[in-house]
């Protein structure tokens, strides 16, 4: 166990009280384990009834297990409710009526509580992987031990238990855990963009934009917050934060020439203006800058067919994600859209791709969202399939062109993720004639 851990033991402010945990997934049963060392009496609750104490490992004969739709009765005797990632808070509403909000707490607030060192936070809507990978490569290379967690990877509640005090934490930070983050101080927080996203979660962009905020609420002057120029128009006149706040933009600082695009310059100066807060310098930074190569499934080079490339960007979930894919290319695109749709003005998208996309081939859902506004720019066709719309976008295509997956959809109706979806787009490429 971690030595930061062993400290609150002794402090045991946990000690006696009831927690339940809400989710049996990794981050879950991480925050179970933690609040059970820290001596509360655990629940944990998932709504799956597959979960059995088996499931739960070693946790088995620690925590009381409920499982099926959550009942008031699950929480009414609660002083903490801690939940995963994933959990839809919101949608928890009626059986978490009369409960103080200062009671619901994200499982990456929980561990918070007990970090001592500094934290440097990434969230927005889009580039918060590839911002947190960069910056933690940077810190590496420049010799700093980070830990990297929270959205991606290990989650914060197992680095307590289990993992060496690192010197710096970064963290990815999405929305949902945000809504239920009151206490999360970092020492840097950035803030890359705001779009329209998970709109079928959110009630509206306030209440999104809200959530993002509450990064910045407990920041003092020795924190900062980055925040990126286009939301000004937003966050200026409003007092969000009594961190120092530094607006970023798009630079020309540094040469990153595996990463495409006008979106990535905008998140290598994010990185850097983070970075050079824990005494990294501007060579140290290029070094790593120069050779970080993009993550899988985001604007991917896939392969070169008959003079067509073909590039996998599954990751864009959001149309500006898919606009800042397009504009990453000067030669004329075809772009695979579809799939779940999470909201957004397509009208403005089509408007935006204009002059660059020559093609639209539409495949699986939001058909009736996507093909209305782009049908009255471009060709627009649909499969049901993937690998049917690879096909004819593959025959349609002429040399120079790219074909690129940017679906601007969550994978979730065919597929059981963006990765799956983006192994499936290469799979089909791999089978096209040369
Ligand atoms: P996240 O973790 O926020 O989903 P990723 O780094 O995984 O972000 O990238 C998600 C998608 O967004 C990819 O398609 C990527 O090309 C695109 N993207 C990355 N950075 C930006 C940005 N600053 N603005 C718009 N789109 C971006």
């Amino acid at each position: 166990m971690n030595r930061i851990v062993r400290k609150f033991i002794d402090q045991a402010i946990l000690n006696g009280k009831q927690a339940v945990v809400v989710g049996t997934g990794k981050s879950g049963l991480a925050a179970a384990r933690l609040l059970d060392v820290l001596g509360a009496r655990v629940r944990v609750a998932d709504r799956d009834e597959s979960v059995t104490p088996a499931s739960l490992g070693a946790l088995a004969d620690r925590v009381e297990l409920v499982t099926g739709e959550h009942r008031p009765e699950h929480f009414a005797d609660a002083d903490i409710i801690v939940f995963s990632p994933g959990v839809p808070v919101k949608k928890l509403a009626p059986v978490l009526a009369g409960i103080p909000e200062r009671k619901l707490v994200a499982e990456m607030e929980l561990a918070s509580w007990f970090i001592e060192a500094p934290i440097l936070a990434v969230t927005g809507s889009n580039g918060k992987t590839t911002t947190t990978t960069l910056i933690t490569d940077i810190l590496e290379q420049a010799g700093r031990r980070t830990f990297t967690g929270g959205n991606i990877g290990v989650p914060l509640c197992e680095y307590l238990l289990d993992m060496e005090p690192a010197e710096i934490i970064v963290l990815e930070v999405s929305s949902f855990q945000l809504q239920n983050c009151r206490l999360l101080k970092p020492r840097v927080g950035v803030f890359l963009n705001l779009s329209a996203n998970h709109l079928d979660y959110h009630e509206d962009m306030d209440e999104y934009l809200d959530a993002k905020l509450n990064l910045f609420a407990r920041m003092t002057g020795e924190d900062t917050a980055l925040v990126h120029e286009s939301l000004r128009p937003l966050l200026e006149g409003r007092a969000f934060t009594e961190g120092r706040v530094q607006w970023f933009d798009a630079a020309e600082r540094f040469a990153a020439p595996h990463l495409p695009g006008e979106h990535n310059k905008s998140n290598v100066e994010a990185a850097w203006q983070a970075v050079r807060r824990f005494g990294v310098t501007e060579e140290q930074a290029a070094e790593t800058i120069l050779n970080f190569k993009p993550l899988a499934h985001r604007i991917e080079p896939v392969g070169e067919k008959r003079g067509v490339l073909y590039v996998n960007d599954s990751k864009a979930t959001t149309l500006d994600a898919a606009l800042a894919a397009v504009r990453s290319f000067d030669r004329p695109v075809r772009i695979l859209m579809g799939g779940v749709w999470k909201g957004g003005d397509v009208a403005r998208f089509a408007g935006d791709v204009k002059g660059r996309v020559v093609q639209v081939g539409l495949f699986g859902g939001a058909r009736e969202e996507l093909e209305p506004e782009l049908a009255k720019l471009f060709p627009v066709t649909w499969d049901e399939t993937l690998e049917k719309a690879v096909q004819r976008l593959a025959s349609d295509a002429a040399e120079g062109d790219v074909v690129l997956l940017s679906p601007a959809t969550a994978s979730f109706d065919q597929y059981n993720g963006m990765a799956e979806r983006g192994a499936d787009f290469k799979r089909v490429v791999g089978g096209l004639n040369d």
